[in-house]
């Protein structure tokens, strides 16, 4: 009876000291006004991003390449409650794409507080097929494409002690099969932007730099992916991995 006592009291000061710990001490009306870049925008988790920062009064800016969604997200982020929303259609193949779109923002918003990168190219969930054309093509979209606009963005972000928000995903921490050229723009993420976040802070200059790493989401694009996805091959494999559309597991 005295054990369990003790337990029970244990159990309650680590509750205790994890609710402490854990509470959240997000503040809406921190955001109010916060000028926004964000990429990726017209629909999937950008879009809805668009629409957190609208309820909570930003001044945004989005960007995608589909200018019809852009409008719409647009007028939606209007009805929430954004301060002021602007967008510019933007392909990030290119390579001029990036300095042309934060210049944009600057002109539009005279600054920037937060820069959130989040757009990325379509790649097919499948087995590596060789096609080293498109692991190029995504790389400079999912991943130089982000170098250029936090690059080109920096120097706003010291200005006002912005912030930098880097959305990644959890191929980019653990090697899966069927995303060998997504995971590989992914890590190089997770390389680049932890690098830089500790030369920031050796040079004290105040940019906070966040990756988010996310598991599956239910987007439009990620639940359309998986039920295209081609498998057939990897069932026909004959080697360690024990494949099925549902799955997948060591022999
Ligand atoms: P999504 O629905 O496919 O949206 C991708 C966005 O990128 C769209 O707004 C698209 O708009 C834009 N885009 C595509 N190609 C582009 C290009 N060449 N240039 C400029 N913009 C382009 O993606 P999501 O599922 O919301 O994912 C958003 C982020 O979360 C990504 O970084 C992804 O890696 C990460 N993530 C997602 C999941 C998930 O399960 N959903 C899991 C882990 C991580 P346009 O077509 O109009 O250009």
């Amino acid at each position: 009876m005295i054990l369990l006592g003790k337990v029970l009291c244990a159990v309650g000061i680590v509750a205790g000291l994890l609710a402490i710990f854990w509470r959240d001490t997000f503040n809406p009306d921190t955001i109010s006004g916060t000028r926004v870049l964000l990429t990726g925008a017209s629909m999937g988790i950008g879009e809805q991003m668009a629409y957190h920062y609208s309820r909570f009064g930003a001044e945004i800016v989005l960007t995608a390449r589909r200018e019809t969604l852009l409008q719409k997200v647009m007028e939606k982020c209007l009805q929430l409650g954004a301060k002021k929303v602007f967008y510019i259609p933007a392909d990030m193949s290119s390579s001029q794409a990036p300095e042309k779109v934060v210049q944009f923002a600057l002109q539009k918003l005279g600054g920037l507080d937060h820069l959130v990168l989040n757009h990325i190219g379509s790649s097919p969930f499948q087995m590596w097929d060789g096609d080293v054309e498109h692991t190029r093509w995504l790389m400079q979209v999912n991943f130089l494409s982000y170098v250029a606009l936090a690059s080109a963005a920096l120097p706003s972000l010291a200005e006002s002690k912005g912030t930098l928000i880097v959305v990644s995903s959890l191929t980019g921490k653990f090697s899966t099969p069927f995303t060998a050229s997504y995971s590989a723009t992914k890590f190089a993420l997770d390389g680049f932007f932890g690098s830089l976040r500790q030369e920031l802070a050796m040079q004290n200059q105040d940019v906070c730099i966040t990756l988010c790493v996310l598991g599956l989401i239910n987007t439009d694009a990620a639940l359309e992916k998986i039920r295209t996805a081609n498998l057939k091959s990897a069932t026909e494999c004959p080697g360690r991995l024990k494949c099925s559309p549902t799955g997948f597991g060591n022999k």
